[in-house]
């Protein structure tokens, strides 16, 4: 391989956050990734978002490398925790301070609510109460970036076409929460661009961050990766599979290898059933082997485990 080609492949990655056993939602994400990374020959790097340190459960993310290694998966490079990332992601927010599209918001949860227009998919819709200097009543400040009445349009490799408009369906959003904590979406995108990642694969319920994140690499005047998001895995009471599941992670752990399975078969990959007792490195690289995205379901669906 030359060093063009280097240059043009293809980096993936899996960026589980520590906060509990590894579970089958998160199986999933590290089995669509990695099958998309190594079908294409290309790379897979492995991050812990451990921002939230509170959130963070000790020992888990050496517990998640451990299975992952034991069940076949090989990453390449150093892993990445963004907890010693800190400095850096305060640097990008100093760049963007600097261009103007960053502001103080004092607001608390209860004055957005109160001012919002309408409620949004994941809260209230940010009104731009403090773009002028804060309104609110807190004397702790968030720092928010300043959105476009912009409609931002992308295609999913499996969803299809997708459409948000920022202003209308969001509104400013922070990148620095009051406590302290650098928000998901400002940590995910420099990762990612520091990285040098060309594709993000991750679970459905990421789907309506996606939107922001690429107005952040706008913003950061950056080139996008290509975005998949896999179709979520639902439990018998009909809850999204979570950390908090705990009956979940407890079956994974006592069987890796058989979860492996499930996982491809869930990913529509339709693995025999033969290969159900299969090493989990043999039916790893199986999955590898005979990949197809095109099998990918878009739809959610119930996975019960007997
Ligand atoms: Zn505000």
């Amino acid at each position: 391989m030359n060093t063009q080609d280097y240059d043009q492949a293809l980096i993936g990655r899996f960026a589980p956050s520590p906060t509990g056993p590894l579970h089958f939602g998160t199986l999933l994400a590290a089995l669509g990734s990695y099958l998309m990374a190594k079908k294409s020959a290309g790379r897979w790097m492995l991050r812990i978002e451990d921002l939230d340190q509170p959130r963070v459960v000790p020992g888990s993310a050496d517990a998640m490398l451990y299975l992952l290694e034991e069940l076949g998966f090989e990453w390449d490079g150093e892993v990445l925790y963004q907890s010693q990332r800190f400095g850096r992601y305060q640097e990008v927010l100093d760049v963007l301070r600097a261009r103007g599209r960053l502001f103080d918001c004092s607001c608390s949860r209860r004055e957005i609510l109160a001012s919002a227009p309408h409620p949004g998919e994941e809260g209230p819709i940010y009104p731009g109460t403090c773009r002028n200097g804060p309104q609110g009543g807190r004397s702790e400040r968030a720092v928010r970036l300043r959105v476009k009445n912009e409609t931002i349009i992308f295609k999913d490799m499996v969803l299809g076409r997708q459409v948000q408009n920022l202003e209308q369906q969001v509104g400013d959003f922070v990148l620095h929460r009051a406590d302290g904590v650098f928000a998901y979406q400002l940590a995910v995108v420099v990762d990612d661009i520091d990285s040098g990642v060309t594709q993000v694969v991750r679970g459905a319920d990421l789907l309506s961050s996606t939107p922001r994140q690429i107005y952040l690499y706008h913003c950061l005047e950056s080139k996008l990766p290509e975005y998949l998001h896999l179709p979520l895995a639902f439990g018998q009471n009909d809850k999204k599979l979570s950390k908090r599941n705990g009956s979940f992670a407890l079956i994974f752990r006592e069987n890796g290898s058989s979860m492996l399975w499930r996982a491809l078969d869930f990913l529509g990959q339709s693995p025999p059933a033969e290969l159900f007792d299969w090493p989990a490195g043999e039916l790893l690289a199986w999955g590898v082997e005979n990949f197809q995205i095109s099998k990918i379901p878009a739809q959610n669906r119930q996975i019960t485990f007997s």
